[in-house]
């Protein structure tokens, strides 16, 4: 009896220490970016944040599941309500939790084909209170925010991870949030049905780089905090592998001909590239599928 009730005792304990470290991981790491810039890193998009003497400004809000706890780091840093929220796109671990942000006053902008996507979405899941999940306020371009002491430039990217990117640059502090147009340190996710393209998302990268200097912070989409050397790593890479696969596409090369090719991505996969989301193979028929749109 009693080496069973110790057996018992000794489950117990393993039992709670596995919970101890389940619960450890769920934390939320809130990365410090400038005094008052922060990044909030869990399992969804990175979310970016600016508290100051006019409120709470945030970029993304991840999946619906991880609102609350989100709700929480923010609390813990400012009790205020978010006053601003902008969707880079319209993908779910970055619009996820948009219905919570809504309902407690929160005002949401996004470029308006993020609107349009997430619309048909609300309309298909008939489901009309996610109607209050959509953003309120839409742009084709640009628009300046003018908050905490920042000119914060929110422009839209065309055709690159989707079709209603946004990028958001806080001038005066020298950070910028990619939203998905930056993964870093990993191949991109590239979503052609939604609109994006590889050379687009080139094209989005060097516009960014026009854009900020040497000392600018880079908060990816995906990632962690990042320098413009390494959106410039990225965006040549994406050249560099659209050029290789189109030249073999042209020699009629067929997909399963180039994904034989180790040496097309040789140079990055040993960098790790390859090790995320998007694999090496899930990379190269991203670039092949795109030439063959055309
Ligand atoms: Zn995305």
């Amino acid at each position: 009896m009693k080496i069973l009730k110790l057996t018992t005792t000794m489950f117990l304990m393993a039992a709670i220490s596995v919970f101890a470290q389940e619960k450890k991981t769920e934390t939320q790491n809130l990365v410090q970016v400038t005094e008052h810039i922060y990044m909030l890193q869990d399992k969804g998009g990175n979310i970016g944040l600016s508290f100051g003497d006019d409120g709470i400004f945030m970029i993304d809000d991840q999946f619906d599941r991880n609102i609350e706890k989100t709700q929480a780091t923010i609390a813990s840093k400012d009790k205020q309500q978010v006053q601003f929220l902008v969707n880079t796109h319209h993908h779910g671990d970055h619009t996820g939790g948009n219905l919570a942000m809504a309902k407690t006053g929160t005002v949401i902008f996004s470029q308006e084909n993020v609107r349009k996507r997430l619309q048909k979405t609300v309309e298909d899941s008939k489901d009309m209170d996610l109607s209050k999940s959509l953003p309120m306020v839409t742009f084709t371009e640009d628009m300046t925010f003018h908050y905490n002491g920042d000119a914060i430039f929110v422009f839209h990217v065309h055709n690159a991870h989707t079709d209603g990117d946004a990028m958001v640059y806080f001038m005066n502090s020298n950070v910028i949030h990619t939203g998905d147009v930056f993964f870093n340190g990993r191949y991109p996710f590239i979503d052609l049905k939604s609109g994006g393209s590889v050379l687009g998302y080139a094209k989005a990268l060097s516009k960014l780089l026009m854009l900020t200097n040497k000392d600018t912070k880079v908060i990816p989409g995906h990632g962690d905090l990042g320098t413009v050397a390494d959106v410039a790593f990225t965006r040549d890479m994406l050249l560099d592998l659209h050029k290789q696969v189109s030249e073999l596409h042209e020699e009629g090369k067929t997909e399963a001909e180039i994904l034989k090719m180790t040496s097309i991505t040789a140079k990055y996969d040993a960098l790790g590239y390859g090790s995320g989301f998007i694999s090496t193979e899930r990379m190269l028929k991203t670039v092949y599928a795109d030439l063959s749109k055309k």
